[in-house]
């Protein structure tokens, strides 16, 4: 927990017996709860922070909000949810999706089952009970049948350990454990550590206050305007009118949200095309400028004509060329995951505000008074660390999981997280994890995601009420299998070839494996799908006489993902042409 927010209520520690216990209360641990009650079972969610939202609770930096439009980040499962909420933006800021989150609690009465301000520390299988023992950081001891982790993606805050930084005389803010109070930055001399997708959308908004702001920056990074705007009522009303058929288009893609997209080559386009194409999807703008051709994450010359188009963008926006050089970035277009903004670049033009570039001499210390870089110190008042998360499995490591024969997780995972589906790891009995790692996660539009695995882990949780089976767990065999798949399918793309938060190269030490599932959200939810009907192939159901008996429990009928689009067929995603961003 940040300094600044404030201190937790004492609470009397608790104990009891339950059918799950979820860890997290953002929007997956929400939706597992929902779901859960809905099958008539007990459960508990613990909550490290003091309120649901998750992402959205912790990361209240200036500018923060959402990359894919607000119409479809948002769930699906309701059709009275979607017609009573109103989206005011394009794209909504936090405190919008935070109401959001607390509208659902409210709406599905969910509060009740979450205790806040609560940190699970352990969870451990007890092969005799066989249930799962959790502990918290508040001293509860509790039990439960199942344990579901909703522990997010993008949770566990990366701070770099920069030589020096206790000395720094003033405050220093994650992005992802911002200040509920807020900042003011009136009249301070600023310095924000990174340029990723937090750093994009806070650097504006800060330059408006600061009276100087340094931007340490180690990698450039590619990012598209958001062209932001208010929803006008007819719009929301065209969307409302027919809103089924848009999350349905949506499913359908890889992505798992609706834009369109064209899957001719821009290789077998004409320059003159090209240009066209990448100008009209920059006038779109956002994550969907990916979608201007059907190979520019497989081939990288193709890769390199709307790299070259998006560094002439910057040119013509920064007017100080030796700034504009450095804010070019030199690696794959759309590698590491793309940004969007609202006058990123142009901010450059404001006289306060610097660009340090951090790439060859690296941030040397930090000391009482500022930054040093290459023997420079740069006065600071106040520091952004927006240097990101140990993104996938760092809110795992967090905590000490202990499944069959004390096998940990962190043992198993120690050269790379292992799953089936990114659902289930073997050795873990009725243990779930919500977008877990070798699921599609934070490449789909992810609540999205946390649907799709939610209704597949509550029609497994009827399944086996059904057939009375005790425990649930993947064969190791099909584990390596999937696992497999998975690292085969991200070698096709070439958003595995750069030190992106998606092979867990931001930070050093960590394993080199590419976490997210690329294959595909309907390719992904097919194989779920077909694992499902043919009795939960690949996992063993202990206790019941005919271990993969096909489920009587009826499937969630909305995951019959079509796959409709010729482009998103396994052997497209083979035939490396699979348009994902
Ligand atoms: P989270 O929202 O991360 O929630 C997990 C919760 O688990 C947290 O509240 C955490 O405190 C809690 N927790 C973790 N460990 C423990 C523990 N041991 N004990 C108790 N509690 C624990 N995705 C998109 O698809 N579109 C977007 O536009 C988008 N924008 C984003 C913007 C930002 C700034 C960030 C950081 C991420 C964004 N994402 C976006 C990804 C985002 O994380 C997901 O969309 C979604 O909110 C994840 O929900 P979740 O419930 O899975 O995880
Ligand atoms: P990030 O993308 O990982 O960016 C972290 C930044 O910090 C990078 O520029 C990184 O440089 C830099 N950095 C890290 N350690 C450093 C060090 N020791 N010295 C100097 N620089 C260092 O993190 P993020 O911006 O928080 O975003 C994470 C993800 O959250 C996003 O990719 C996205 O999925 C999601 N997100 C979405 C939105 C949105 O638009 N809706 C907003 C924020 C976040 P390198 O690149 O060199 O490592």
């Amino acid at each position: 927990m940040d300094a600044k927010t404030p201190a937790p209520q004492a609470r009397a520690r608790e104990a009891g017996n339950f059918d799950a216990v979820v860890v997290g209360a953002g929007f997956a641990g929400l939706y597992m709860l929902h779901r859960l009650r809905g099958l008539g079972l007990s459960a508990r969610v613990y909550e490290a922070g003091g309120g649901v939202g998750g992402t959205w609770y912790w990361n209240r930096y200036p500018g923060a909000r959402c990359d894919v439009e607000s119409m479809q980040y948002s769930f699906s499962f309701s059709e009275e949810l979607d017609q009573e909420w109103t989206w005011s933006e394009k794209y909504s800021p936090q405190p919008e999706i935070l109401s959001y989150a607390n509208h659902i609690v409210d709406r599905f009465d969910l509060r009740r089952d979450i205790v806040f301000d609560t940190r699970v520390t352990a969870a451990t299988w007890d092969e005799d009970a066989k249930r799962w023992h959790v502990e918290t950081d508040r001293g509860d001891k509790v039990s439960a049948k199942f344990c579901i982790m909703a522990v997010g993606c993008l949770s566990a805050p990366n701070r770099p350990k920069f030589p020096g930084i206790e000395d720094f005389k003033g405050p220093v803010y994650h992005t992802g454990e911002w200040p509920h109070q807020g900042v003011d930055f009136t009249g301070l001399r600023v310095g924000v550590i990174g340029t990723g997708s937090s750093a994009i959308q806070s650097i504006p908004i800060i330059a408006e206050r600061a009276s100087q702001l340094t931007v340490f920056q180690r990698t450039a990074t590619w990012s598209v305007p958001a062209w932001n705007e208010q929803l006008t009522p007819d719009y929301v009303k065209a969307v409302k009118a027919d809103y089924p058929a848009l999350r349905a288009k949506a499913r359908a893609r890889p992505t798992g949200f609706y834009f369109p997209f064209n899957i001719k080559p821009a290789l077998e386009a004409s320059e003159d095309e090209r240009e066209r194409c990448y100008e009209e999807a920059w006038q779109r703008g956002g994550l969907p400028f990916l979608g201007a051709f059907g190979d520019l994450l497989f081939e990288k010359p193709a890769n390199d004509t709307i790299a070259d188009f998006a560094r002439s963008k910057i040119r013509s926006i920064v007017k100080d060329p030796a700034t504009a050089e450095l804010l070019c970035p030199d690696n794959v277009f759309g590698c590491k995951r793309l940004c969007v903004d609202t006058g990123y670049y142009a901010t450059y033009n404001l006289p306060h505000v610097k660009l340090v570039d951090v790439s060859k001499a690296p941030i040397e210390r930090i000391t009482a008074d500022g930054i040093v870089v290459g023997g420079v110190e740069y006065r600071l008042d106040a520091i952004v660390s927006a240097t990101g998360f140990a993104a996938m499995t760092g809110s795992f490591d967090k905590i000490a999981i202990s499944g069959r024969n004390g096998l940990t997780l962190a043992e198993k995972w120690r050269a790379g997280p292992r799953t089936y589906l990114g659902l289930a790891s073997a050795g873990f009995p009725n243990f779930f994890m919500i977008t877990g790692p070798g699921s599609p996660s934070v490449l789909a539009s992810m609540i999205q995601a946390i649907e799709q695995h939610v209704d597949w882990m509550a029609d497994l949780i009827a399944h086996m009420r059904d057939i009375s089976a005790r425990a649930v767990e993947p064969t190791l065999a099909d584990e390596d299998a999937w696992v497999d798949h998975v690292n085969e399918v991200s070698k096709v793309s070439l958003r595995s070839t750069c030190s992106s938060w998606y092979v867990g190269a931001n930070i050093p030490g960590r394993p080199i494996v590419f976490m997210p599932y690329i294959g595909g959200f309907p390719v992904y939810v097919q194989k779920c799908n077909e694992v499902m009907s043919n009795g939960y192939d690949g996992f063993i159901l202990e206790d019941v006489a005919a271990t993969n008996a096909a489920p009587r429990v009826r499937l969630t009928e909305r995951w019959r993902v079509p796959l409709d689009i010729e482009v998103i067929s396994p052997a497209a995603v083979a035939a490396r042409r699979v348009p994902v961003v």
